[in-house]
Protein backbone atom coordinates (compact mmCIF):
# COMPACT_ATOMS: atom_id res chain seq x y z
CA UNK A 1 0.00 0.00 0.00
CA UNK A 2 1.01 3.53 -0.74
CA UNK A 3 1.06 6.17 2.19
CA UNK A 4 2.27 8.79 -0.19
CA UNK A 5 0.06 12.20 0.79
CA UNK A 6 0.00 10.96 4.59
CA UNK A 7 3.63 12.13 4.47
CA UNK A 8 3.27 14.92 2.52
CA UNK A 9 0.66 15.61 4.72
CA UNK A 10 2.51 15.05 7.93
CA UNK A 11 5.31 17.13 6.35
CA UNK A 12 3.25 20.35 6.13
CA UNK A 13 1.66 19.70 9.97
CA UNK A 14 5.32 19.44 11.41
CA UNK A 15 5.73 22.83 10.59
CA UNK A 16 2.84 24.34 12.57
CA UNK A 17 1.87 21.61 15.04
CA UNK A 18 5.22 20.08 17.35
CA UNK A 19 6.23 16.71 16.11
CA UNK A 20 2.78 17.30 13.30
CA UNK A 21 0.52 15.64 15.85
CA UNK A 22 -1.94 16.69 19.16
CA UNK A 23 -0.57 13.90 21.39
CA UNK A 24 2.37 11.80 20.72
CA UNK A 25 1.12 8.43 20.11
CA UNK A 26 -0.07 9.12 16.94
CA UNK A 27 3.29 10.06 15.54
CA UNK A 28 4.76 6.57 15.38
CA UNK A 29 8.07 7.48 16.93
CA UNK A 30 8.21 3.94 18.21
CA UNK A 31 7.90 2.21 15.18
CA UNK A 32 9.75 4.19 12.47
CA UNK A 33 7.81 6.19 9.45
CA UNK A 34 4.74 8.71 9.05
CA UNK A 35 1.32 8.24 10.51
CA UNK A 36 -1.18 7.83 8.05
CA UNK A 37 -3.95 10.71 7.98
CA UNK A 38 -7.39 9.57 8.28
CA UNK A 39 -10.07 11.01 6.12
CA UNK A 40 -12.97 9.49 7.11
CA UNK A 41 -14.13 6.34 8.76
CA UNK A 42 -16.92 3.61 9.12
CA UNK A 43 -17.61 0.52 11.19
CA UNK A 44 -14.38 -1.20 11.32
CA UNK A 45 -12.41 0.41 8.68
CA UNK A 46 -10.80 3.66 8.39
CA UNK A 47 -10.41 5.06 4.72
CA UNK A 48 -7.01 7.52 4.53
CA UNK A 49 -5.81 10.10 2.78
CA UNK A 50 -4.21 8.30 0.20
CA UNK A 51 -7.61 6.14 -0.52
CA UNK A 52 -6.52 3.09 1.41
CA UNK A 53 -8.83 0.88 3.50
CA UNK A 54 -7.44 -0.18 7.23
CA UNK A 55 -9.18 -2.60 9.30
CA UNK A 56 -9.05 -0.90 12.12
CA UNK A 57 -8.00 -2.45 16.06
CA UNK A 58 -7.61 0.82 17.83
CA UNK A 59 -11.17 2.45 17.98
CA UNK A 60 -9.94 5.90 18.33
CA UNK A 61 -7.72 4.36 21.62
CA UNK A 62 -11.10 2.87 22.72
CA UNK A 63 -14.47 5.03 22.74
CA UNK A 64 -15.84 3.44 19.58
CA UNK A 65 -16.59 0.49 20.97
CA UNK A 66 -19.36 -0.68 18.17
CA UNK A 67 -17.67 0.99 15.61
CA UNK A 68 -16.90 4.05 13.52
CA UNK A 69 -19.87 6.66 12.67
CA UNK A 70 -22.32 4.06 14.38
CA UNK A 71 -25.41 5.32 13.26
CA UNK A 72 -27.26 6.01 16.65
CA UNK A 73 -24.39 7.91 18.44
CA UNK A 74 -24.02 10.21 14.93
CA UNK A 75 -27.69 11.15 14.52
CA UNK A 76 -27.70 12.23 18.55
CA UNK A 77 -25.09 14.65 18.15
CA UNK A 78 -26.32 15.74 14.91
CA UNK A 79 -29.84 16.62 16.09
CA UNK A 80 -28.53 17.93 19.11
CA UNK A 81 -25.87 20.65 17.30
CA UNK A 82 -28.73 22.03 15.48
CA UNK A 83 -30.38 22.73 18.96
CA UNK A 84 -26.97 25.26 20.36
CA UNK A 85 -23.60 23.83 21.15
CA UNK A 86 -22.93 24.59 24.50
CA UNK A 87 -24.75 27.21 27.47
CA UNK A 88 -22.88 27.04 30.50
CA UNK A 89 -26.08 26.16 32.09
CA UNK A 90 -27.22 22.91 33.06
CA UNK A 91 -29.26 20.30 30.92
CA UNK A 92 -31.29 17.60 31.17
CA UNK A 93 -29.45 15.16 29.34
CA UNK A 94 -26.53 15.59 31.88
CA UNK A 95 -28.65 13.73 34.03
CA UNK A 96 -30.25 11.55 31.72
CA UNK A 97 -26.46 10.16 31.20
CA UNK A 98 -25.79 10.54 34.90
CA UNK A 99 -28.22 8.30 36.01
CA UNK A 100 -28.09 5.33 33.32
CA UNK A 101 -23.92 5.63 34.14
CA UNK A 102 -24.87 5.32 37.75
CA UNK A 103 -27.62 2.33 37.18
CA UNK A 104 -24.75 0.53 35.08
CA UNK A 105 -21.57 0.13 37.62
CA UNK A 106 -21.65 -0.71 40.80
CA UNK A 107 -20.62 0.82 44.37
CA UNK A 108 -21.26 4.80 42.92
CA UNK A 109 -23.99 7.04 43.55
CA UNK A 110 -23.01 10.21 41.55
CA UNK A 111 -21.11 11.26 38.79
CA UNK A 112 -19.40 14.00 37.70
CA UNK A 113 -18.49 14.92 33.78
CA UNK A 114 -15.36 16.10 32.38
CA UNK A 115 -13.62 16.54 29.28
CA UNK A 116 -10.87 14.23 29.12
CA UNK A 117 -9.38 11.06 31.06
CA UNK A 118 -6.99 12.70 32.20
CA UNK A 119 -9.33 15.67 33.68
CA UNK A 120 -11.00 12.94 35.48
CA UNK A 121 -8.09 10.78 37.20
CA UNK A 122 -6.74 14.31 38.14
CA UNK A 123 -9.72 15.51 39.83
CA UNK A 124 -9.98 12.19 41.18
CA UNK A 125 -7.04 12.57 43.01
CA UNK A 126 -7.96 15.90 44.44
CA UNK A 127 -11.16 14.47 46.09
CA UNK A 128 -9.69 11.67 47.57
CA UNK A 129 -6.80 13.71 48.78
CA UNK A 130 -9.29 16.62 50.08
CA UNK A 131 -11.52 13.84 51.56
CA UNK A 132 -9.01 11.76 53.73
CA UNK A 133 -6.62 14.80 54.36
CA UNK A 134 -3.82 13.05 52.96
CA UNK A 135 -1.49 13.84 50.17
CA UNK A 136 0.57 10.93 48.65
CA UNK A 137 -1.05 8.48 46.11
CA UNK A 138 0.21 5.23 45.20
CA UNK A 139 0.60 4.22 41.10
CA UNK A 140 1.85 1.77 39.22
CA UNK A 141 4.97 1.50 36.64
CA UNK A 142 3.66 1.26 33.15
CA UNK A 143 -0.36 2.30 34.00
CA UNK A 144 -1.15 5.49 32.61
CA UNK A 145 -3.74 8.23 33.97
CA UNK A 146 -3.57 10.90 32.09
CA UNK A 147 -0.66 13.78 31.58
CA UNK A 148 -1.48 15.60 34.75
CA UNK A 149 1.99 16.01 36.74
CA UNK A 150 1.69 13.44 39.08
CA UNK A 151 0.73 10.74 37.19
CA UNK A 152 4.19 11.32 34.79
CA UNK A 153 6.05 8.64 36.70
CA UNK A 154 6.39 6.06 34.65
CA UNK A 155 3.22 5.98 33.10
CA UNK A 156 3.37 3.58 30.65
CA UNK A 157 2.50 3.55 26.77
CA UNK A 158 3.48 7.42 25.27
CA UNK A 159 5.69 8.44 27.82
CA UNK A 160 7.32 5.41 28.38
CA UNK A 161 7.53 5.10 24.50
CA UNK A 162 9.27 8.53 24.20
CA UNK A 163 12.20 7.39 27.11
CA UNK A 164 10.34 10.17 29.48
CA UNK A 165 8.71 8.51 31.96
CA UNK A 166 9.54 11.55 34.34
CA UNK A 167 8.74 14.63 31.89
CA UNK A 168 10.71 17.73 32.47
CA UNK A 169 8.37 20.30 34.06
CA UNK A 170 7.03 18.01 36.58
CA UNK A 171 8.44 19.09 40.08
CA UNK A 172 10.07 17.40 42.66
CA UNK A 173 7.54 18.57 45.02
CA UNK A 174 5.18 17.08 42.79
CA UNK A 175 7.00 13.91 42.05
CA UNK A 176 7.85 12.77 45.51
CA UNK A 177 3.78 12.87 46.76
CA UNK A 178 3.74 10.22 43.91
CA UNK A 179 5.40 6.36 45.09
CA UNK A 180 5.59 3.82 42.82
CA UNK A 181 4.73 0.56 42.85
CA UNK A 182 5.08 -2.69 40.66
CA UNK A 183 1.56 -4.02 39.01
CA UNK A 184 0.96 -7.32 40.86
CA UNK A 185 3.12 -7.36 43.50
CA UNK A 186 0.86 -6.83 46.77
CA UNK A 187 4.00 -7.31 49.05
CA UNK A 188 5.24 -4.19 47.35
CA UNK A 189 2.52 -2.32 48.04
CA UNK A 190 2.15 -3.00 51.82
CA UNK A 191 5.84 -2.11 52.46
CA UNK A 192 5.16 1.17 50.75
CA UNK A 193 1.44 1.74 53.03
CA UNK A 194 3.45 0.56 56.07
CA UNK A 195 6.56 3.09 54.82
CA UNK A 196 4.19 5.80 54.66
CA UNK A 197 1.59 4.73 57.20
CA UNK A 198 -0.82 7.61 57.95
CA UNK A 199 -0.06 9.79 54.78
CA UNK A 200 -1.21 7.57 51.72
CA UNK A 201 -4.60 9.28 49.95
CA UNK A 202 -5.17 6.88 47.63
CA UNK A 203 -3.83 3.69 45.29
CA UNK A 204 -4.73 5.24 41.76
CA UNK A 205 -4.66 1.70 39.25
CA UNK A 206 -5.77 0.32 35.83
CA UNK A 207 -8.00 -2.67 37.07
CA UNK A 208 -6.90 -4.24 33.59
CA UNK A 209 -3.70 -2.52 32.76
CA UNK A 210 -3.72 -1.26 28.69
CA UNK A 211 -1.24 1.04 28.63
CA UNK A 212 1.51 -1.64 28.97
CA UNK A 213 0.17 -3.91 26.94
CA UNK A 214 -2.58 -5.76 28.12
CA UNK A 215 -1.69 -6.59 32.19
CA UNK A 216 -4.26 -8.72 33.63
CA UNK A 217 -4.51 -8.47 38.25
CA UNK A 218 -4.03 -11.79 40.00
CA UNK A 219 -7.08 -12.08 42.39
CA UNK A 220 -4.27 -11.99 45.21
CA UNK A 221 -3.28 -8.65 44.17
CA UNK A 222 -6.45 -6.96 42.94
CA UNK A 223 -7.86 -8.77 46.32
CA UNK A 224 -5.30 -7.73 48.34
CA UNK A 225 -5.04 -4.19 47.32
CA UNK A 226 -8.88 -3.75 48.21
CA UNK A 227 -7.95 -5.25 51.71
CA UNK A 228 -5.02 -2.78 52.11
CA UNK A 229 -7.20 -0.03 51.35
CA UNK A 230 -10.00 -0.48 53.74
CA UNK A 231 -7.43 -1.18 56.39
CA UNK A 232 -5.43 1.54 56.04
CA UNK A 233 -7.83 4.19 55.53
CA UNK A 234 -6.77 4.66 51.53
CA UNK A 235 -9.35 4.93 48.85
CA UNK A 236 -8.77 2.69 45.62
CA UNK A 237 -9.35 4.87 42.59
CA UNK A 238 -10.11 2.22 39.75
CA UNK A 239 -9.26 4.35 36.41
CA UNK A 240 -11.40 2.61 34.16
CA UNK A 241 -11.09 5.53 31.56
CA UNK A 242 -9.97 2.28 29.34
CA UNK A 243 -11.95 -0.69 31.11
CA UNK A 244 -15.19 1.38 31.75
CA UNK A 245 -18.19 0.03 29.59
CA UNK A 246 -15.68 -1.56 27.35
CA UNK A 247 -15.07 -4.73 29.36
CA UNK A 248 -18.62 -5.29 31.13
CA UNK A 249 -21.45 -2.61 31.39
CA UNK A 250 -20.14 -1.78 34.57
CA UNK A 251 -16.49 -2.31 33.89
CA UNK A 252 -13.71 -4.09 35.86
CA UNK A 253 -15.37 -3.92 38.99
CA UNK A 254 -18.11 -6.29 38.16
CA UNK A 255 -15.85 -8.64 35.71
CA UNK A 256 -13.13 -8.85 38.96
CA UNK A 257 -15.88 -8.46 41.54
CA UNK A 258 -14.04 -5.73 43.55
CA UNK A 259 -15.43 -2.77 44.72
CA UNK A 260 -13.79 0.71 43.96
CA UNK A 261 -13.97 3.47 46.33
CA UNK A 262 -13.67 5.78 43.19
CA UNK A 263 -13.80 5.33 39.17
CA UNK A 264 -12.80 7.32 36.84
CA UNK A 265 -13.52 7.03 32.94
CA UNK A 266 -13.17 8.24 29.56
CA UNK A 267 -13.26 6.73 25.86
CA UNK A 268 -15.95 4.47 25.60
CA UNK A 269 -18.60 6.98 27.89
CA UNK A 270 -18.07 10.05 25.37
CA UNK A 271 -18.89 7.88 22.57
CA UNK A 272 -15.94 9.07 20.34
CA UNK A 273 -16.73 13.19 21.71
CA UNK A 274 -14.23 14.80 24.73
CA UNK A 275 -16.08 13.19 27.73
CA UNK A 276 -14.28 12.00 31.06
CA UNK A 277 -15.88 11.66 34.22
CA UNK A 278 -15.61 10.61 37.89
CA UNK A 279 -17.76 9.06 40.48
CA UNK A 280 -18.18 7.53 43.89
CA UNK A 281 -20.53 6.90 46.34
CA UNK A 282 -22.49 10.22 47.39
CA UNK A 283 -20.40 10.36 50.79
CA UNK A 284 -17.21 10.99 48.38
CA UNK A 285 -18.83 13.00 45.91
CA UNK A 286 -20.45 15.33 48.42
CA UNK A 287 -16.98 16.43 49.35
CA UNK A 288 -16.95 18.31 45.94
CA UNK A 289 -18.01 21.68 44.86
CA UNK A 290 -20.40 23.20 45.15
CA UNK A 291 -21.77 20.95 47.91
CA UNK A 292 -18.08 20.17 49.52
CA UNK A 293 -14.55 22.13 49.64
CA UNK A 294 -12.72 20.64 46.76
CA UNK A 295 -13.15 22.96 43.57
CA UNK A 296 -13.82 20.99 40.52
CA UNK A 297 -15.03 22.68 37.53
CA UNK A 298 -14.88 23.64 33.26
CA UNK A 299 -16.56 25.63 31.06
CA UNK A 300 -17.32 23.04 28.62
CA UNK A 301 -18.08 19.84 31.54
CA UNK A 302 -21.36 18.36 30.65
CA UNK A 303 -21.23 19.76 27.04
CA UNK A 304 -24.40 18.83 24.98
CA UNK A 305 -22.87 17.16 22.32
CA UNK A 306 -20.59 15.29 24.37
CA UNK A 307 -23.09 13.93 26.32
CA UNK A 308 -26.10 12.68 23.56
CA UNK A 309 -23.03 10.74 22.13
CA UNK A 310 -22.73 9.01 25.56
CA UNK A 311 -26.32 9.09 26.30
CA UNK A 312 -26.44 7.10 22.77
CA UNK A 313 -23.30 5.21 23.35
CA UNK A 314 -24.28 4.09 26.39
CA UNK A 315 -27.90 2.94 25.84
CA UNK A 316 -26.95 0.40 22.55
CA UNK A 317 -24.52 -1.18 25.43
CA UNK A 318 -26.85 -1.10 28.26
CA UNK A 319 -30.07 -2.63 25.70
CA UNK A 320 -27.80 -4.85 24.13
CA UNK A 321 -25.15 -6.33 26.51
CA UNK A 322 -25.14 -9.47 23.96
CA UNK A 323 -22.33 -6.91 22.48
CA UNK A 324 -19.67 -7.31 25.57
CA UNK A 325 -19.86 -11.41 24.40
CA UNK A 326 -19.73 -10.85 21.06
CA UNK A 327 -16.61 -8.38 21.39
CA UNK A 328 -15.16 -11.03 23.68
CA UNK A 329 -15.51 -13.80 21.30
CA UNK A 330 -13.91 -11.76 18.12
CA UNK A 331 -10.73 -11.21 20.64
CA UNK A 332 -10.48 -14.63 21.79
CA UNK A 333 -10.89 -15.98 17.89
CA UNK A 334 -7.80 -13.10 16.95
CA UNK A 335 -6.20 -14.60 19.61
CA UNK A 336 -5.97 -17.82 19.16
CA UNK A 337 -5.71 -17.41 15.65
CA UNK A 338 -2.59 -15.13 15.77
CA UNK A 339 -0.60 -17.33 18.48
CA UNK A 340 -1.66 -20.23 15.85
CA UNK A 341 0.37 -18.30 13.48
CA UNK A 342 2.72 -16.94 15.64
CA UNK A 343 3.49 -20.61 16.81
CA UNK A 344 3.69 -22.21 13.96
CA UNK A 345 6.53 -20.01 12.50
CA UNK A 346 8.66 -20.37 15.91
CA UNK A 347 8.63 -16.69 16.71
CA UNK A 348 8.19 -16.22 20.85
CA UNK A 349 5.92 -14.89 21.88
CA UNK A 350 2.95 -13.82 25.18
CA UNK A 351 -0.62 -13.08 23.45
CA UNK A 352 -2.21 -11.22 26.88
CA UNK A 353 -5.64 -10.81 26.77
CA UNK A 354 -9.15 -9.74 28.80
CA UNK A 355 -12.28 -9.20 27.33
CA UNK A 356 -11.70 -7.28 24.29
CA UNK A 357 -8.30 -5.90 25.12
CA UNK A 358 -5.64 -7.88 23.73
CA UNK A 359 -1.95 -7.31 23.59
CA UNK A 360 1.15 -9.37 21.41
CA UNK A 361 4.50 -9.13 22.89
CA UNK A 362 7.19 -10.49 21.22
CA UNK A 363 9.19 -12.73 24.29
CA UNK A 364 9.35 -16.14 26.07
CA UNK A 365 8.23 -14.57 29.39
CA UNK A 366 5.43 -13.98 30.93
CA UNK A 367 3.75 -10.60 30.26
CA UNK A 368 3.11 -9.18 34.11
CA UNK A 369 4.11 -5.77 34.86
CA UNK A 370 6.10 -3.11 33.13
CA UNK A 371 9.42 -5.04 33.32
CA UNK A 372 8.06 -8.33 31.88
CA UNK A 373 6.37 -5.79 29.44
CA UNK A 374 9.77 -4.19 28.27
CA UNK A 375 11.60 -7.45 27.82
CA UNK A 376 9.93 -7.53 24.68
CA UNK A 377 11.52 -7.31 21.38
CA UNK A 378 10.59 -3.72 20.07
CA UNK A 379 12.63 -4.92 16.40
CA UNK A 380 10.19 -7.99 15.99
CA UNK A 381 7.65 -5.53 16.71
CA UNK A 382 8.51 -2.79 14.19
CA UNK A 383 8.64 -5.35 11.51
CA UNK A 384 5.09 -6.73 12.88
CA UNK A 385 3.03 -3.40 12.79
CA UNK A 386 5.05 -2.58 9.59
CA UNK A 387 4.24 -5.66 7.77
CA UNK A 388 0.27 -5.69 8.99
CA UNK A 389 0.14 -1.42 7.90
CA UNK A 390 1.39 -2.82 4.29
CA UNK A 391 -1.33 -5.39 4.14
CA UNK A 392 -4.13 -2.28 5.45
CA UNK A 393 -4.28 -3.72 9.19
CA UNK A 394 -4.25 -0.80 11.59
CA UNK A 395 -2.76 -1.96 14.94
CA UNK A 396 -1.22 0.63 17.43
CA UNK A 397 1.90 1.68 16.89
CA UNK A 398 3.80 1.11 19.98
CA UNK A 399 4.29 -2.22 21.87
CA UNK A 400 3.30 -0.74 24.85
CA UNK A 401 -0.19 -0.58 23.96
CA UNK A 402 -3.50 -3.00 23.88
CA UNK A 403 -5.69 -3.56 21.05
CA UNK A 404 -9.03 -2.20 21.20
CA UNK A 405 -11.62 -4.66 19.00
CA UNK A 406 -14.92 -2.65 18.12
CA UNK A 407 -17.74 -4.99 17.04
CA UNK A 408 -18.25 -3.80 13.97
CA UNK A 409 -15.58 -6.23 12.81
CA UNK A 410 -16.21 -9.19 10.97
CA UNK A 411 -15.33 -12.98 11.32
CA UNK A 412 -13.66 -12.04 7.70
CA UNK A 413 -11.72 -9.17 8.80
CA UNK A 414 -10.12 -11.55 11.85
CA UNK A 415 -9.60 -13.95 9.31
CA UNK A 416 -7.82 -11.29 6.93
CA UNK A 417 -6.03 -9.95 9.87
CA UNK A 418 -4.73 -13.39 11.01
CA UNK A 419 -3.44 -14.53 7.31
CA UNK A 420 -1.68 -11.16 7.25
CA UNK A 421 0.29 -12.32 10.20
CA UNK A 422 1.38 -15.47 8.01
CA UNK A 423 3.03 -13.52 5.70
CA UNK A 424 5.67 -11.22 7.93
CA UNK A 425 7.26 -14.53 9.84
C1 LIG B 1 -6.56 7.16 27.82
C2 LIG B 1 -6.37 6.97 29.27
C3 LIG B 1 -6.33 8.07 30.15
C4 LIG B 1 -6.30 9.50 29.67
O1 LIG B 1 -7.45 9.86 29.01
P1 LIG B 1 -7.39 11.14 28.00
O2 LIG B 1 -8.81 11.27 27.57
O3 LIG B 1 -6.45 10.75 26.92
O4 LIG B 1 -6.92 12.29 28.78
C5 LIG B 1 -6.29 7.82 31.50
N1 LIG B 1 -6.29 6.57 31.98
C6 LIG B 1 -6.31 5.48 31.17
C7 LIG B 1 -6.33 4.12 31.76
C8 LIG B 1 -6.34 5.65 29.79
O5 LIG B 1 -6.30 4.58 29.00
Amino acid sequence: MIYQRSSALFKEAKQYIPGGVNSPVRAFKAVGGDPIFVKEAKGAYLYDEDGNRLIDYISSWGPLILGHAHEPVISAVINKAKQGTSFGMPTEIETELAKLAVSMVPNIDKIRFVNSGTEACMSAVRLARGFTGKDKIIKFAGCYHGHSDSFLIQAGSGAVTFGSPNSPGVTQGTAKDTLLAQYNDIAGVRALAEANKGQIAAVIIEPVAGNMGCIIPTEDFINGLRELCTSENILLIFDEVMTGFRLAAGGAQEVLNVAADIVTFGKVIGGGLPVGAFAARSEIMDYLAPEGPVYQAGTLSGNPLAMSAGLAMLRELNNKPEIFTSLEEKTQYLHKGIAHVLKSKGVPHQINRFGSMVSVHFTDQPVIDFVSSAKGNNETFKKYFHGMLQQGIYLPPSAFESYFLNDALSYQDLDDTIAAVATIF
